[in-house]
């Protein structure tokens, strides 16, 4: 297994928020309730590490955590919970989107969609706004342990529309979880061009 010490290091509720640092950033999104902190989780090898997402006053701003020496998650607030109060929806969709154009820092997200339901609307918007700004892109199809085997070819079917191929993954049986540890892992610095010079942080 490869190692992934993942630890919670701060949360912003916009981009002026966010934390100044080197670390490349890789975003995670998904509606609520796909599974995203039992992902999270999963990669890390650490039950607690997502509870610090589900903290009261976390669950609605974007968690960021330090992953080795290079590089970070940002954990996106879960969209699409349909008792949270409009404004507060609106508020927290207009942050994600500000951060998703114009983080420096970030390079990837990892969009997660409901194996059996596949993606949506709002999915297909994240995928939009990564294609615009050439942000790498890992789609992972959540939960795949509730899926039959003849139900497999039916769920890779509804993720087309992303036009990239998901990896199937589940938190439960661990299926993936290795495949998307690995593929993130690949963003850390030495493993990519330098983007900038090293000591460029000094003075901020
Ligand atoms: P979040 O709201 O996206 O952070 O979702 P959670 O990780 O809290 O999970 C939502 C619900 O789905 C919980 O009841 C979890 O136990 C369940 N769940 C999460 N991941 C899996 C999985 O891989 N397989 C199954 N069968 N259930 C899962």
């Amino acid at each position: 297994m490869m190692r992934f010490s993942a630890r919670f290091a701060t949360s912003a509720l916009a981009l002026g928020e966010c934390p100044r640092w080197d670390r490349i950033e890789i975003a995670i999104a998904g509606r609520s309730n796909v599974g995203k902190s039992s992902l999270l989780n999963a990669l890390a090898g650490a039950p607690n590490l997502a509870r610090t997402s589900k903290t009261p006053g976390r669950t609605r701003t974007l968690n960021f955590f330090e992953v080795g020496e290079s590089l970070a998650l940002a954990d996106l607030p879960g969209y699409g919970y349909a008792k949270m109060p409009q404004a507060e929806a609106k508020r927290i969709g207009a942050a994600m989107r500000e951060y998703l154009a114009r983080r420096e820092n970030l390079a990837a997200i990892v969009i997660l969609a409901d194996a059996r339901r596949g993606p949506g609307e709002e999915e297909l918007e994240l995928a939009a706004i990564a294609r615009r700004r050439g942000l790498e892109m890992i789609v992972a199809a959540t939960k795949c342990d509730k899926l039959k085997r003849s139900e497999r070819a039916a769920a890779h079917k509804r993720f087309a529309p992303m036009r990239i191929e998901p990896v199937f993954c589940s938190a439960t049986s661990g299926e993936g979880v290795e495949e998307l540890r690995r593929r993130i892992l690949a963003f850390r610095r030495d493993e990519v061009a330098p983007r900038r010079v090293q000591g460029a942080r000094d003075g901020r």
